[in-house]
């Protein structure tokens, strides 16, 4: 590699965070180790205290993995077989797979082009058409702040209180956005966070926590995370599982904590550089600013005419050695894994068309808190020059 060229953009950079501090990631895994509690060490607690005192609320539960905290939440509430759990079509798996696992049926909801979030009025829509069927108990709403960007949480928390749901945030995306000054996490009867390295809050390796004001869940919530535990270990109330967050991760998670502001601010400010420069061309969408909300920018997504445009902006960010992402490319009601059980939920269920169409239109760009502005420049150039 010559001199001028620039050094390659990473589409998320992890290793720029981690020279800032590595000298305290080493010394806290040192303490761990020195101590020797690898689970429920004290490092999980201070953890907890401090992440609930972030997003404002009562309790933090750490968890083994963003997808084992949507399980254990949902478990809490006693969702299984007959219940009709509503999410959206257009998100992770993980939010689909967990009420799969414990014996409930999704419902797939569309989802809005402008905000890429829970289409409101087709989950009222789809609730409608569950209870005039009559098989399917409306128990929970899964609603994902996809790529960091807050669902409509006011009227989704209205809705559940009305309806007996439970409202559940699957904030895995997006820990660090704020929706009317209330912080993500805060919204909704529980939320899940994950900590999958690529977060917004990130370890290095796999980790999850539940968020919630409510007491009895919190202490629900530590019961199945250890096999249904009561006040002493061989005491088993109920069945659980095994989804401890591991001591090791929390000490990391730590010595991330005191940047994760900073990050925070920093990812705010390359989603205003790309916003200004693709501006001006009418091909490509940047995300739509939000009233009285913040993204957590933990994916930062443009909207490309169609599947053509998105091919040909593809081509050019590679072959100008810019990475992108498509997340993602199939709406959940068409995986092989799921699409059976779309078709069961309900009968004569609408279609899902924005699920469908943004799956071939949406492209993700590199975004961290580490990305320059001249390097986002270079990445903006290259989703124009072939548009
Ligand atoms: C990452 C993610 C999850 C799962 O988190 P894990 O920690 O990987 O289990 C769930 N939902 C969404 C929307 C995600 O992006």
């Amino acid at each position: 590699m010559s001199a001028t060229t620039p050094r390659p953009i990473a589409f998320f950079d992890m290793q720029a965070q981690q020279r800032l501090i590595r000298g305290d990631i080493d010394a806290r895994i040192a303490r761990v180790l020195d101590g020797g509690r690898f689970v429920q060490g004290p490092e999980v607690d201070e953890l907890e205290a401090k992440l609930a005192a972030f997003a404002g609320v009562a309790h933090c539960v750490g968890v083994s993995s963003g997808t084992d905290a949507l399980q254990i939440a949902l478990m809490a509430e006693g969702v299984g077989p007959g219940d009709a759990v509503f999410l959206p079509a257009f998100t992770y798996t993980a939010t689909a797979e967990v009420p799969l696992v414990l014996g409930a049926t999704p419902v797939f909801c569309d989802v809005e082009e402008g905000s890429f979030n829970i289409d409101f009025a087709d989950l009222e829509r789809r609730l409608a058409l569950v209870k005039a069927e009559g098989r399917l108990r409306p128990r929970a709403v899964i609603a994902v702040d996809l790529y960091g960007r807050p669902a409509d949480w006011p009227a989704i928390e209205a809705l559940c209180a009305r309806e007996g749901m439970f409202a559940l945030d699957d904030a895995a995306q997006a820990f660090g956005g704020r929706l009317r000054g209330k912080r993500l996490g805060g919204w909704g009867d529980a939320a899940a966070l994950s900590f999958y390295p690529t977060k917004t809050l990130g370890c290095y390796g796999d980790g999850g926590a539940i968020l919630t004001d409510s007491a009895e869940r919190a202490e629900l919530y530590r019961s199945l995370r250890t096999h249904g535990e009561g006040k002493s270990r061989y005491e088993v109330l109920r069945t659980g599982m095994n989804g401890r967050l591991d001591t090791i991760q929390a000490a990391i998670l730590l010595a991330k904590l005191p940047l994760f502001e900073q990050e925070l601010a920093a990812r705010a400010r390359v989603a205003g550089w790309y916003a200004a420069a693709l501006r001006g061309n009418d091909a490509v969408v940047a995300p739509a600013a939000m009233p009285g909300g913040e993204s957590a920018w933990g994916i930062y997504t443009v909207l490309l005419p169609d599947a053509g445009a998105r091919g040909r902006v593809q081509a050019a960010m590679q072959a100008r050695g810019v990475p992108a992402a498509v997340y993602y490319p199939r709406p959940l009601h068409h995986q092989p894994a799921y699409r059976d059980h779309h078709a069961a939920a309900l009968r004569g269920a609408p279609p899902l068309p924005v699920s469908e169409a943004l799956c071939g239109r949406v492209l993700s760009l590199p975004m961290h808190p580490y990305l320059t502005e001249a390097e986002a420049h270079r990445v903006a150039e290259a989703v124009l020059a072939d548009l």
